[in-house]
């Protein structure tokens, strides 16, 4: 199967559903995503701020970026000029960095809150408490230059389906209480990014808005 063939069966299964494709394309060439831009697709995902910055230049300007993997907040600059939204939010310190570069840029930058839902210690992300200690800051209701869009988490790494299940799950959950209690006056506040290559029909099952796929697109890594 080529990537187009990949992309295809994607928008198949992903159109009719509303749910967006983000083809992650960390460690691939820009041979391979132009390949993936040609068969229509538009929204790329990427994990560090070095690879996406070298790769933006290269291929065509419409693009949407999407930063997935972990941010420190010193890199924060250097993709704050053209990053499309930033699904790895993990602390009020990184948002107000975001925040701080998007002025500059004089842009406002949309974001996601990542929760931690794994079962992992090494995965990112708030907890539920963290989350909410930040939603009623007074500092977050400072914040112009940040649109948040919506809640990212990343399941258990594992075979048993019932476990990843219970993950997104959990999240979704999380997402409709956010959702009802912080921003239910705002309409940008709907996206749910959780799915990848192994589990994404099961997050797509308990609500995802938003899968994040690398390796069923481009072949292994
Ligand atoms: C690499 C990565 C993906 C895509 O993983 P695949 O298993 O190749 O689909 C999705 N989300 C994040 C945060 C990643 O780092």
């Amino acid at each position: 199967m080529s990537i187009s063939d990949n992309l295809k069966a994607f928008k198949m299964e992903l159109d009719p559903i509303g749910v967006t494709l983000v083809a992650v394309s960390k460690t691939k060439p820009e041979e391979l995503i132009r390949e993936a831009y040609d068969a229509g697709q538009r929204d790329f995902g990427e994990n560090i701020v070095q690879e996406m910055v070298a790769k933006q230049p290269l291929l065509p300007a419409d693009i949407r970026w999407h930063m997935v993997g972990h941010l420190q907040t010193n890199k924060v600059k250097y993709i704050a000029p053209f990053v499309h939204l930033i699904h790895s939010v993990d602390s009020l310190k990184l948002l107000k960095e975001i925040n701080k570069q998007a002025l500059k840029n004089e842009r406002v930058i949309d974001c996601l809150f990542q929760v931690h839902i794994a079962d992992e210690d090494t995965k990112f992300g708030f907890s539920h408490e963290e989350l909410v200690e930040v939603l009623r800051s007074e500092e977050f209701g400072q914040l112009k230059n940040v649109r948040i869009r919506g809640l990212m988490g990343i399941a258990t790494h594992t075979d048993n389906q019932n476990h990843v299940k219970e993950d997104f799950y959990e999240l979704a959950t999380l997402f409709k209480g956010i959702k009802q209690v912080y921003f239910r006056r705002s309409a940008d506040f709907k996206e749910l990014s959780m799915g990848m290559t192994q589990d994404y029909k099961l997050a797509i099952e308990q609500g995802s808005t938003m899968v994040r796929i690398g390796s069923a697109i481009f072949g292994g890594r």
